[in-house]
């Protein structure tokens, strides 16, 4: 809340800050001072929270202290960094004239200012702020009601220029939301109310959200504006529906605003082109496929995979990670170019090498076109340009390229050379972060240039000799011609000689400027007339620089378009060998991919498993999976995985997911052979880990997380189940997990991993003609238990947990009388035959009862229409239609 000006006036410079403040609601004000951006009231209270400096206090407004806190400028990007991943948002409000035009307007007017930019989570372009191998999107929710689609996503990277646009399903938002992962989201008051009422609106998503108006996301004030920011790429917005039209209308609005008029190069939007393995936000998690549940990096599979030798081809796998295809004709040729790369050893060095040395050109781009970018930016290109047409001529000298890696040599081999020869002709060896001083251009680029700087020099050299000859003239050794900021340059001498020079005749030459405690210093005309030359050159030197630097950013930013194709490519091919590199040093192989059910993995081995266990000294056993239905494989398509705590169960489960990630995503996979038939969704869960951070107890998450699966699997899924049921009491937990199972089995039929620790599921196998015990081995040594971490077929017959009890360290006394207890029970459910029939009485439980009832034969009209009905070939619109149809047979 900001005190309103009432009795007591403000001044006019808190005048000015309530105006500016008023018009940036929701953001930090720094608010610029001399060499300081300053905070006032809340929001110095907050900052100085938020960066522990010291709050003070300058002037009173109402009657009270104005509370104050203020950042160095030099040391603000390091505070602006600290406040934006607190998750504030923050508005550098600039002085925009010079002070003395201020003055001359009157004693009591104050420096114009305005705020020149709003650094937001979604809007970092500075490298300090960002994560060179990460993207930073920010996206943009719509939801249009009588639209062709609910809801559409936009989103984008600013500092590479990358945008997308996905018209989406609410139920597709939180899957699409986790596989984005964007650092800041906008949406109406609406929008978050229509989620959060539908249960949709997970609080991650929350702490993202800026709020914008009504009026931000409107779908015809977007076209305009989205016809003036593509227009150079012929991008046409009315091929996008309303909804689309709204989120990216809103997304380019508030990126244009955080920008205040310098324009994001923002690339036309992209749709995602090709189907994509849905993976949803539980999986993701489950999976760590880019971080931990822990949220660390180490541990990921991004981590165990990612040999990137660039940052942005780090960040293309990343993408591709959280995207593998699901067209096993895309899947294929991405194979293809990895395979050539993994043959090819010498190539595969060669271009690795070439592309550690290419610097980040999509991020470069974006800084120089947000006027952010400095001579080391101009550099970075045209190195870039140049290891561009390197690889090119690398990779156009070998033989029959698959078609992925004759694609990138085209694209790399129109690289704009000649501009990259300018740049390095234009530009020096050691840059400047800034082209501000200049000091940048190369000796012999410039003519002018090279005149005016050999003018400096030449003056200093006339500097010299006149400290020479002023030494003859006044007979004192130690004068100096000296050089400072504030007086320029002047001469001086020993506070002792000094009064000989106030004396005539030499107080016809030297004029006193300054006397110091053990120094004089003075100037002369010739000094004064010497130093305005060096001045001049120097100055006239800058505008050349400057001039330079304006021309070669202009030659650079009109070649955007092609540059950023060309930054794909290098990030491309760099994907491309660093999966390669990895395929070959852990001897990975490539899966074979096709249209089929099958899931047939022999020797599968977990990538980030194998790594730690290695580290320690042991071998990772390798282990068979398969999942087609085959004959060979016991006819199995839905295993039930049982055996003891630590026999490695979850290990198995999660690799044999990542397996089939990785071969989507196009990378060969940590196996001897594998046949994977495309996935269409994965599902991995894990039961009874707690949610109690949501309020939601651990039975309640597991069954949501269950019905999602049994929900939206299909035939072509592959789903994952670790210890579903475990959160509950154990019939409970039990049932659930049979008609589970059953379902998977029955309804589903997809392909499935299910560990657990009732062994009483194992019966299942007896009943359900796909379903297939499977067993962790292990070996009992001398009371001991030893874990062969092998899959083997069969049941556990017992759970070995005093055993594992034991090895985690479980004083001996609490051992020995465990294992008494557990002697009584055993003894007990024998004598009673109570856990036989436990099994009997499970044996015969009636099969899970969802099949559809046959249709009964005869005349009945609906049913014969029903039966005439062919999904596969309908479009949408006839199955419509077909509905309506059948909605009047009633
Ligand atoms: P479970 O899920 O049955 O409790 P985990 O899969 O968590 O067991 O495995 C426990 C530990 O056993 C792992 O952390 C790993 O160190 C080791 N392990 C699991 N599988 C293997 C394997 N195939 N080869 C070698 N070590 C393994």
């Amino acid at each position: 809340a900001e005190p309103a000006a009432t009795a007591t006036a403000p001044t006019p410079m808190m005048a000015q800050y309530f105006e500016i403040k008023a018009v940036n609601p929701g953001y930090l004000l720094f608010y610029r001072m001399g060499d300081f951006y300053e905070l006032f009231f809340e929001d110095a209270e907050i900052a100085s929270a938020a960066l522990g400096i010291v709050l003070t206090k300058r002037g009173r407004h109402q009657g009270e202290d104005i509370p104050m806190c203020g950042v160095p400028i030099h040391a603000a990007n390091d505070y602006l960094n600290r406040l934006i991943k607190l998750g504030h948002r923050v508005a550098i409000c600039e002085q925009v004239e010079d002070p003395a035009e201020a003055r001359k307007r009157g004693s009591k007017s104050v420096v114009k200012r305005d705020v020149v930019r709003l650094v937001t989570p979604g809007t970092l372009t500075e490298d300090d702020h960002l994560d060179a191998r990460s993207a930073n999107y920010l996206a943009a929710l719509s939801m249009v009601r009588h639209g062709e689609t609910d809801f559409a996503l936009a989103w984008a990277d600013i500092s590479t220029g990358e945008t997308f646009i996905a018209d989406l399903p609410a139920e597709a938002l939180a899957d699409e939301m986790a596989r984005i992962a964007p650092a800041e989201l906008l949406l109406t008051e609406a929008t978050s109310a229509a989620l959060a009422e539908r249960h949709l609106l997970p609080p991650a998503w929350k702490e993202l959200a800026a709020t914008l108006p009504q009026e931000a996301l409107d779908s015809e004030a977007a076209l305009p504006l989205l016809r003036r920011v593509f227009a150079a790429s012929g991008f046409d917005p009315t091929s996008l529906s309303r909804a689309g039209r709204a989120a990216l209308g809103a997304l380019v609005a508030y990126v244009e605003d955080s920008q205040k008029g310098r324009q994001a190069p923002l690339r036309p939007p992209r749709a995602q082109a090709e189907a994509v393995l849905a993976i949803d936000a539980a999986t993701r998690g489950s999976l760590e496929l880019l971080q931990t549940q822990r949220g660390e990096a180490r541990g990921s599979l991004r981590h165990a995979i990612d040999l990137t030798v660039s940052a942005p081809g780090a960040r293309l796998l990343a993408s591709r990670l959280a995207a593998p295809l699901r067209d096993a004709d895309a899947i294929n040729a991405r194979l293809d170019a990895v395979g050539r790369l993994v043959e090819d050893t010498l190539l595969r060095a060669r271009l690795r090498q070439e592309l550690k040395a290419a610097p980040d050109l999509a991020r470069a781009l974006s800084r120089l076109a947000l006027e952010r970018g400095g001579p080391r930016d101009l550099a970075a290109i045209g190195r870039a340009v140049a290891a561009a047409l390197d690889l090119a001529g690398q990779l156009a000298a070998q033989p029959d390229l698959p078609p992925v890696l004759a694609r990138l040599t085209g694209i790399l081999k129109e690289a704009p050379g000649p501009l990259a020869s300018e740049l390095a002709l234009a530009l020096d060896d050691d840059l400047p972060l800034l082209s501000r001083d200049g000091g940048f251009v190369r000796p012999g680029y410039d003519g002018g240039l090279d005149e005016e700087r050999s003018l400096g020099r030449e003056t200093r050299a006339v500097v010299a000799a006149l400290q020479a000859r002023l030494v003859d003239e006044t007979d004192i050794r130690s004068l100096k011609i000296r050089h400072n900021g504030v007086l320029g340059y002047f001469v001086e001498v020993p506070a002792a000689h000094g009064g000989r020079l106030l004396e005539p005749p030499l107080r016809e030459t030297f004029i006193h400027r300054q006397t110091l405690a053990n120094a004089m210093r003075f100037t002369t005309t010739e000094l004064a007339e010497l130093e305005g030359r060096i001045a001049r050159a120097q100055q006239a030197a800058l505008e050349i620089e400057l001039a330079v630097f304006a021309r070669l950013r202009g030659a650079v930013l009109e070649a955007t378009p092609h540059l950023q194709g060309l930054a794909d490519a290098l990030a491309e091919l760099d994907v491309t060998a660093a999966l390669a590199e990895i395929s070959a040093t852990r001897f990975y192989c490539r899966p074979q991919v096709d249209d089929s059910l099958a899931f047939a993995v022999s020797g599968g081995r977990h990538p980030v498993v194998e790594l730690t266990v290695k580290a320690e000294g042991r071998s990772f056993v390798a282990n068979d999976a398969d999942l087609s239905g085959s004959e060979a494989a016991g006819g199995g398509s839905l295993w039930l995985v049982t055996g003891p705590n630590m026999g490695g169960k979850s290990t198995f489960l999660r690799q044999n997911a990542l397996i089939a990630i990785m071969a989507q995503m196009g990378c060969f996979v940590p196996a001897d052979a594998a046949h994977i038939g495309v996935v269409d969704r994965l599902f991995s869960r894990v039961g009874a880990s707690d949610d109690i951070a949501h309020g939601r107890s651990t039975f309640m998450v597991e069954m949501v997380e269950t019905a999602a699966i049994l929900n939206r699997a299909t035939r072509r899924s592959l789903v994952v189940l670790d210890e579903i049921g475990r959160g509950t009491a154990t019939f409970d937990g039990l049932s659930i997990a049979w008609a589970s199972v059953e379902a998977l089995h029955e309804t589903t039929g997809c392909r499935a991993l299910f560990a657990t620790h009732f062994h009483e599921l194992t019966s299942l196998a007896k009943t359900l003609s796909r379903v297939a015990n499977v067993t962790m081995k292990v070996r009992e040594w001398e009371g001991e238990v030893v874990f062969l971490h092998e899959v083997g077929p069969g049941a556990a017959d017992r759970s070995y947990g005093i055993q594992v009890a034991r090895l985690a360290g479980l004083p001996e006394p609490v051992i020995a009388r465990a294992r008494q207890v557990l002697d009584l029970l055993e003894q007990r459910s024998a004598g009673t035959a109570s856990s036989g029939q436990k099994a009997s009485v499970l044996d015969d439980l009636p099969l899970f009862a969802h099949r559809p009832a046959p249709a009964p034969q005869g005349t009945d009209p609906v049913h014969e229409a029903l039966d005439a009905v062919r999904p596969d070939e309908m479009t949408p619109r006839e199955a419509i239609e077909a509905l309506y149809q059948l909605k009047k047979l009633r």
